[in-house]
């Protein structure tokens, strides 16, 4: 690749010729020359600025010197052999009201033939410059970030160094480039640590000691995803749904990120209000007969719905927080999910049913007795954080002083994802109960799990 800049301080460009962009200059791998403006002057002050028209501040780059050193530039150094396929020019003007310069761009940029540089000074070239050439070349105006400069100088080493660390054969290691922040897993790095080990109190994690590779790349894929989450939001808005494995998902949702097929949403995981019971009743009615089995009749549903779903059941929970407990998934004001579970009044209040009671002996245990998430999230990882932040809130809850010990739940012994979604999260099969859903009977495979109050 060829790179002419032009600038009014040819000396600003030294330090290329240092590290690895000065190995492949000195190679040839990357051919770069810098010329000086005012060599393209015709005045004996070699003038290159002028009071810009219409008044205002400061001073405006000439668009006649500019013209004469791009056209010579851009002319003089043929990209390609005579004969053959013109090679691909173009001509980067930095200036902080340009498109921004993303690593997307650079990549573009790096494939061009001969690129060109041409550094505004001042308040910046005459706007007739970009044009002009645009009617023959492409041309792109970039800003290297939102703030402003004196020149584009410094704006034009970025972009050499960003462009020249692309060209085959300058970086040392190429696989370098695989893992990077902006490159096509549309995230930031993982942070990177080397010896000594313990430095300053602070110790290198243990995962990266281990050896296990699989658990180093799962590791640094989650603190990814975490960094993107926090610094730049924007860039996980950005994400496509197959840049997204299902385990990065639940790893985001618990960031508060839920991936959806209308896009990306800000995810919310809290208590129900008062004023919610309408929305909830309506969310409840429609996800219940998702989780029925199928051959249970219509009526049986419907008659369910109306008896523990209603708005008045919910304001009902909604306003009895000694026994009832309601987690909601707001995804962007939307309630998406919830989970309704039920506590004990008394510390050895044992649970409903009978059945239930005999397999789960610890006390006080709390039932959950509802989780339904929405079709429109299923797969974004929503269930998954919405019922760890329930497990969380149920182990910082006391019966009459005392930590919650455990919960239970009911699920329909043949539904195996369902089993395997509460496997994961740390419950245990301890047994079956029979449950009666109109005039039907249905099994239930009954799991428990402990709670572990978290320290004060
Ligand atoms: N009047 C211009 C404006 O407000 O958009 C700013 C001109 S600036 C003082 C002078 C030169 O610095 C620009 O022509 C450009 O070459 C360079 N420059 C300043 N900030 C830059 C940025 N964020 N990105 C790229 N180039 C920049």
């Amino acid at each position: 690749m060829r790179i002419d800049v032009v600038s009014i301080f040819p000396e600003y460009f030294e330090p290329l010729r240092l590290s690895l962009l000065g190995r492949a200059i000195a190679d040839g791998t990357l051919q770069l020359s810098v010329h000086d403006l005012r060599d393209w002057t015709t005045d004996r002050h070699r003038t290159v600025d002028d009071t810009p028209l219409g008044g205002g501040a400061g001073m405006v780059m000439k668009p006649d010197v500019w013209g004469r050193a791009l056209e010579d530039v851009l002319g003089g150094h043929e990209s390609t052999a005579a004969g053959a396929r013109p090679g691909r020019r173009v001509l980067a003007i930095p200036t902080p009201a340009g498109t921004p310069l993303t690593q997307r761009l650079v990549e573009d940029l790096a494939a061009a033939d001969h690129l060109v540089i041409a550094c505004g000074r001042y308040e910046g070239i005459d706007a007739r410059v970009a044009e002009h050439f645009a009617r023959h070349i492409e041309v792109v105006e970039y800003s290297i970030g939102d703030y402003v400069l004196n020149g584009g100088e410094a704006a034009a080493l970025v972009l050499v160094e960003a462009v020249g660390r692309l060209q085959e054969g300058v970086l040392g290691n190429p696989e370098s480039l695989a893992e990077e922040s902006h490159g096509a897993a549309g995230l930031l790095e993982y942070p990177v640590y080397t010896r000594p080990v313990s430095w300053q109190g602070l110790t290198v994690p243990d995962v990266l000691l281990s050896g296990h590779h699989a658990r180093i790349a799962r590791w640094r894929r989650d603190r990814a995803l975490e960094r993107t989450a926090h610094r730049r939001p924007d860039m996980f808005t950005r994400l496509r749904g197959d840049q997204l494995t299902w385990e990065d998902r639940e790893v985001l949702a618990r960031l508060g990120w839920a991936r959806t097929p209308a896009g990306p949403r800000r995810l919310v995981l809290r208590e129900g209000r008062a004023e919610e019971a309408a929305a909830l009743s309506r969310l409840a009615a429609e996800t219940f007969p998702m989780a029925c089995p199928e051959r249970m009749p219509a009526e049986d549903i419907e008659a369910f719905i109306r008896a523990n779903l209603s708005p008045g059941r919910f304001s009902d929970y909604l306003g009895d927080g000694d026994r009832y407990l309601i987690l909601v998934a707001d995804l962007a004001g939307d309630l998406a999910g919830y989970t309704l579970s039920v506590l004990p009044r008394t510390v050895d209040e044992p649970p409903y049913a009978e059945d239930v009671a005999a397999v789960v002996p610890i006390r006080p245990v709390a039932e959950l007795s509802k989780i339904y998430v929405r079709a429109s999230a299923h797969g974004s990882g929503v269930s998954q954080a919405l019922l760890d932040a329930t497990l969380d809130a149920l182990a910082r809850r006391t019966v009459l002083g005392v930590p919650l010990a455990g919960v239970w739940l009911g699920t329909n012994a043949r539904n195996r994802r369902a089993r395997a979604f509460y496997e994961r999260a740390g419950f245990t099969l301890v047994g079956g109960r029979r449950f009666q859903v109109g005039g039907r009977v249905e099994d239930d495979a009954v799991f428990l799990r402990a709670l572990v109050a978290p320290p004060s």
